[in-house]
């Protein structure tokens, strides 16, 4: 009796570990095609455990490697993100995500121009992840440097970088003009937040791809910004981001044709 309660014990206990850790290859196997929601519970999920110092550090491993190689990045990413190249946002390690997990576009101050709409137009219509993520962050470099020629002082930099913060100008005027009573650097926070609602217009002008996979609820898009000092990603206001929508599908600027055929 005692040794077939024990048999039996030694069962179970078997079983619950055989269902607590699946096959590697279960394990990877993409969650089909995670919602909006999902993914972004997906990516505050990895955050908190960034943020807590308990990463699972998950997909970084060889079998991840060897499982990129023969798939189809599709059935995997979950997320877009538009971001800042500054090195002090590692997108993967504050998100607490691996490889085929995340399609990123990085940009100084995560403007979203030419280049960078066509990254993200792939990465929702191609890549089909459901999240779009733009994503600021705490005492950027770009901002403050445009903060600081919008002040009336005189900046020299190399021939390339005023064509790329250019689209920086507009939010911090907004931010100038939203808060008059700010002066100098501390006007920097209140830029960095619209310069994400700049991008994420910017974005909505100039792609009917991305305007109408978020109408279809296809796609998500979100701002956010992450905390230097801390390392917490603060979600902005959703609401936000509906009024942008609007906003570009009323302005006589956005542009019209989603698909174009080259060849
Ligand atoms: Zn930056």
């Amino acid at each position: 009796m005692f040794t077939k309660s024990l048999g039996a014990a030694a069962l179970i206990t078997l079983l619950s570990l055989l269902l607590a850790s699946p096959p590697p290859a279960l394990a990877q196997k993409a969650l089909i095609e995670p919602t909006p929601q999902q993914a972004l519970a997906m990516l505050k999920a990895g955050n908190a455990r960034f943020l807590a110092g308990e990463p699972l550090r998950e997909h970084q491993d060889a079998a991840r490697i060897q499982l990129a190689d023969i798939s189809n990045q599709a059935e995997y990413a979950y997320a877009t993100i538009l971001s800042c190249s500054d090195s002090r946002v590692p997108l993967e390690h504050i998100f607490d995500a691996g490889i085929m997990d995340l399609f990123v576009v990085r940009v100084a101050g995560n403007v979203a121009q030419t280049d960078e709409v066509g990254t993200i137009e792939y990465g929702l219509a191609h890549v089909k992840t459901p999240l779009l993520v733009v994503l600021g962050h705490t005492r950027c470099g770009a901002v403050a440097a445009v903060a600081a020629a919008a002040q009336g002082n005189r900046l020299t930099l190399e021939r390339n970088i005023p064509p790329l913060v250019e689209p920086i100008f507009p939010a911090v005027q907004a931010a100038m003009k939203a808060h008059p009573q700010v002066k100098g650097a501390q006007i920097v926070p209140y830029a960095i937040e619209q310069n994400v609602w700049q991008a994420i217009s910017d974005l909505f002008l100039m792609s009917p791809a991305t305007r109408e996979m978020v109408t279809a609820k296809k796609v998500m898009v979100v701002g956010a910004i992450y905390d230097l000092a801390h390392g917490k990603v603060r979600w902005l206001p959703q609401d936000q981001v509906a009024k942008l929508l609007q906003a570009a599908e009323k302005n006589p600027k956005r542009a019209m044709k989603p698909t174009v055929t080259i060849n």
